[in-house]
């Protein structure tokens, strides 16, 4: 299996290459030159292979069609590793729980940090680690972080030989239960930065440290953006499982209800529909930030200025642009990675826009791809964990209220729909007392962690100042 830009740049690349780099040099994403095809025989052994080896043994098989460049043996200890029942709190890993008839969550929130980002994290981790020791090599993993993506960072990578993450957040402004998360963790290679600003000033920061190319070779300085192609593949695997865990045989459909920010999580599902799973439609669910709801309904996308992108109660979906998105762009557009960098490159960097509305392609993102979207506001997300509380007895977080609100909006008479739940309500546990007037659930392993020492080093928003300590902290 060889990878491609969707820049069109000319070189080819196995998995184990692009694991530890970002964007390809063009500026592109990596995807496969082809989606492996699963065919019946397949879809029925793998339905086989999670009901009677488990999740581990089912990541296997859809990793190892991506992954030549890991010995098998390896890559299955990888993922029996990584998928454990103490790890992700059930045998199950992503539980079903259904509501009413068609209509089902999919728990992909117990992890370590109690949000979806642990399943694609905890493998990296791992992945990171094999790769590394195979090449005797180092990685300095520098980030921004608002919650969710920092912690799951952190909790993948703590204590993992050759791989130490300096993570960037906001000061003071990551709910008390985000602080105590990340800040308590006392592994030697994890150091939490607080960033007297803004979460724009440490993403500044982190381009600013990225782009001296000097430091960033010398340091031995990475990522783990949801852009890296290894974590999207590990999110492909859910959506079988999904899939498998809703229906009792192979000829029925499911549709997935996704709440979207960065367009990882969905992508991830139009992977495993283009490999030939049986997915109905993907419906994607935007907060207030819509920029994704508009694309689908208009063909235009439009990334927002930082004036543009409200904060809002489902704070992990606010952003202004899809890092993934051009991913599914590249596809649709037949794969004219010529067109591509003319879109994403030229158009979006020159006038922050494009349009396909007009072009008879645009179509077949909902004809051909299944795509369909739909957008929710701080009162919908309120009305909707209040009604699922009501009538189920099942809380849900702000970012699968999301999710739940447009499926409901859109779910067809007959349809199956399982919705991602993306987040525990006890990571936002301020609306959640808004919606119920109570608080919630909190899973016994996080009793009392907000008393907990914290370490973390409290830093103006200054990039010298950041590498002065990256360059201090990174032989330790
Ligand atoms: C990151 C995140 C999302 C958005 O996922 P994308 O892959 O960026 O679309 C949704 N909900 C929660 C809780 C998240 O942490």
């Amino acid at each position: 299996m060889l990878y491609l830009s969707t820049r069109g740049h000319p070189d080819r690349k196995r998995f184990c290459e692009i694991l530890l780099e970002g964007l390809a040099p063009d500026g592109g994403l990596y995807l496969p030159e082809a989606y492996p095809q699963v065919d019946a025989a397949t879809l029925a052994r793998w339905r086989a292979v999670l009901a009677d080896q488990g999740y581990a043994a089912l990541a296997f098989e859809v990793l190892s069609l991506y992954i030549d460049d890991i010995p098998a043996a390896d890559l299955k200890a990888i993922c029996a590793r990584t998928y454990t029942a103490e790890v992700f709190g059930s045998a199950a890993i992503v539980p079903l729980t259904k509501l009413e008839d068609g209509f089902s969550l999919e728990a992909l929130s117990n992890g370590p940090t109690l949000a979806f980002k642990d399943m694609a994290m905890q493998l990296l981790g791992n992945l990171f680690e094999y790769e590394l020791g195979r090449r005797g090599a180092e990685l300095n993993i520098l980030g921004a972080t608002s919650g969710d993506t920092g912690s799951a960072a952190e909790y993948a990578m703590r204590g993992k030989q050759g791989v130490r993450v300096f993570m960037l957040s906001p000061h003071g402004r990551m709910s008390p239960f985000q602080q105590a998360q990340m800040f308590s963790l006392m592994d030697a290679n994890i150091h939490n930065i607080a960033v007297e600003g803004v979460f724009d000033d440490c993403q500044d920061i982190v381009k600013a440290v990225s782009n001296d190319l000097d430091f960033k070779r010398q340091y031995k300085i990475g990522t783990v953006n949801s852009i890296n192609w290894a974590r999207l593949l590990a999110q492909v695997v859910y959506y079988f499982a999904g899939y498998f865990y809703a229906t009792r045989s192979n000829d029925q459909k499911v549709s997935f209800a996704v709440p979207s920010g960065n367009f990882g999580n969905v992508c991830a599902g139009h992977v495993a529909r283009q490999m030939g799973l049986p997915i109905g439609r993907l419906i994607v669910a935007t907060n207030e930030n819509d920029v994704l709801d508009e694309f689908f309904r208009t063909g235009t996308y439009r990334v927002r200025g930082s004036a543009d992108t409200y904060e809002t109660s489902s704070p992990s979906m606010d952003i202004s642009k899809a890092s993934n998105f051009e991913r599914f762009v590249f596809d649709l557009l037949g794969r004219d990675a010529a067109r591509t960098k003319e879109l994403f490159d030229d158009g979006l960097r020159q006038q922050g826009r494009f349009d396909l509305g007009a072009d008879p392609l645009f179509a077949q993102a909902a004809s051909r791809y299944g795509f369909v979207s739909g957008k929710s506001t701080h009162a919908d997300r309120l009305a909707t964990i209040q009604d699922i509380f009501e009538r189920f007895g099942v809380m849900i977080d702000t970012h699968t209220a999301d999710g739940v609100k447009v499926a409901r909006e859109r779910r067809q008479p007959g349809e199956t729909v399982v919705v991602l739940e993306t987040a525990l309500p006890i990571k936002f546990a301020e609306t959640i007392r808004e919606a119920l007037g109570r608080d919630p659930e909190r899973p016994a392993k996080f009793e009392g962690i907000e008393a907990l020492p914290k370490r973390v080093q409290v830093m103006r928003a200054d990039v010298a100042a950041v590498k002065r300590y990256i360059g201090d902290h990174c032989h330790a």
